[in-house]
């Protein structure tokens, strides 16, 4: 009998997971289930190019839609699966429609964390995940504008950068001490808020949102020192919530996502989860982690697909993340997480350097600003685990490949 796989959410994850399921020779029917009404598509230019109006909606697509057919994939666009039976084997979708499975990928990805104060429903205040909420972004998206970001992570900053090339009018509202803090040393977030400011944009460090108030028209963002803004337009970008409510409400095993193995097994057999969604073992820092980047949507949906293909092939990456903001592009590899010291290469007012977080002599991660040898460097010295020479790191005279030696 024919063998089906459903793969569930037509994101990064999905798309490749289906595609990797053909290239391990798997001859079953592939069905690719997606809530939104696009072929999957690339979300990174939502906050770059694609919102600057520099890229048309049809090159964010992952793959042409000839690819799908060509494949045999079957994408079912627009609709939403509202509950899994995990005995049963099959999923229920909002459209009344139940499909039995032999095996699922959950690729569900996740969505902006919601705002939680008083006014939060106001017509001005945006989030970004989908091509969607762009459109609605960009309506407002005028010269002269004021725009205010809460939260100043990637997504808020690099929008930032957008805006302000586009003049708008930008101020961005962090409740923490620094911009980035959650992911970056406090050298990258002095170097990204001062290249903001040089820019024109007012980063206030410290400030949270105690509520929005105003008009249909006008937003008025009241924070917390009992300062008020007046906006056109409001984002918020906050963080994401991972979409678990389907695995866990089957009795699926979720903390901070849906926990997977180095084969993206889930805890409910011929249950898999990739990407956004999926919390993983990462066996070169041998803890678990749940990683927001398209790197770690690809690999895991690769692992994922062989795993579904009666293959095998462990999940073992260093996670790596870029962002681009102005004329910088930041390329991150390995997760910063209990460094213990940083070494600065090169000297960032020349907008060019790379910051290394070790723990004891240990590299554990990288933020490479226009640096792209040294992040490439940092992908090969981060898996062997060797001591490297903070005092060689430091020296910009020693060439990168010597690094590596
Ligand atoms: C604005 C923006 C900028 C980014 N920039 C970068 C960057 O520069 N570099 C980088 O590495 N990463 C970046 N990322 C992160 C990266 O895009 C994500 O990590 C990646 O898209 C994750 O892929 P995914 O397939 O796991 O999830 P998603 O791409 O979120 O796809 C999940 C899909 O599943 C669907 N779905 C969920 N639940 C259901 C359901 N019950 N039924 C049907 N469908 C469902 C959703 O609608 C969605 O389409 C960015 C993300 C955003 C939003």
């Amino acid at each position: 009998m024919t063998e089906t796989v459903l793969v569930l959410g037509g994101g990064q994850a999905g798309a490749q997971a289906a595609a990797s399921l053909r290239q391990e020779g798997f001859g079953g029917r592939i069905l690719l289930i997606g809530a939104e009404p696009l072929l999957p598509y690339q979300r990174p230019p939502l906050s770059k190019a694609f919102l600057a109006g520099e890229l048309p909606r049809e090159r964010l697509l992952i793959k042409p839609e000839a690819f799908y057919r060509q494949a045999d994939i079957e994408p079912m666009l627009g609709v939403a699966a509202t509950a899994l039976d995990v005995q049963a084997r099959h999923l229920s979708l909002d459209d009344g429609r139940r499909l039995a499975f032999d095996r699922l990928l959950l690729a569900t990805g996740g969505r902006p964390r919601p705002l939680d104060c008083p006014g939060a429903d106001h017509s001005r205040l945006h989030y970004l995940r989908t091509v969607a909420d762009v459109e609605h972004l960009r309506r407002h998206f005028h010269t002269g504008a004021r725009l205010v970001i809460i939260g100043a992570g990637y997504i808020g900053l690099e929008v930032a950068a957008v805006a302000a090339k586009h003049g708008l009018r930008v101020t961005v509202l962090e409740a923490a001490p620094r911009a980035l803090a959650r992911v970056t040393s406090p050298e990258v977030s002095a170097f990204f808020q001062r290249i903001h400011t040089e820019a024109g944009v007012e980063i206030r460090c410290n400030t949270g949102v105690v509520r929005i108030e105003g008009t249909a028209d006008l937003a008025r963002v009241i924070t917390g020192d009992g300062a008020g803004l007046d906006a056109d337009l409001v984002l918020a970008g906050i963080g994401l919530l991972p979409n678990v409510e389907l695995a866990q409400s089957a009795g699926i095993a979720c903390d901070n996502g849906i926990l997977v193995d180095e084969l993206g097994n889930t805890s409910a057999a011929g249950i898999l989860a990739a990407g956004d969604c999926a919390n993983h073992p990462n066996a070169i820092y041998g803890c678990r982690f749940r990683l927001e980047s398209v790197h770690n949507a690809i690999e895991q949906a690769k692992t994922a697909a062989a795993t579904m293909a009666g293959k095998r092939k462990p999940y073992a990456q260093v996670p790596w993340f870029w962002s681009d903001q102005y004329d910088i592009k930041l390329q991150t590899a390995g997760i910063n997480r209990g460094y213990d010291s940083v070494v600065v290469r090169g000297d960032p007012a020349t907008r060019s350097f790379a910051v290394f977080y070790l723990l004891g002599e240990r590299l554990l991660a990288v933020d490479a600003i226009n640096r792209p040898a040294e992040f490439i460097a940092a992908r090969t010295l981060i898996p062997r685990r060797a001591a490297v020479d903070a005092t060689r790191l430091a020296d910009d005279a020693v060439p990168v490949k010597d690094l590596l030696a």
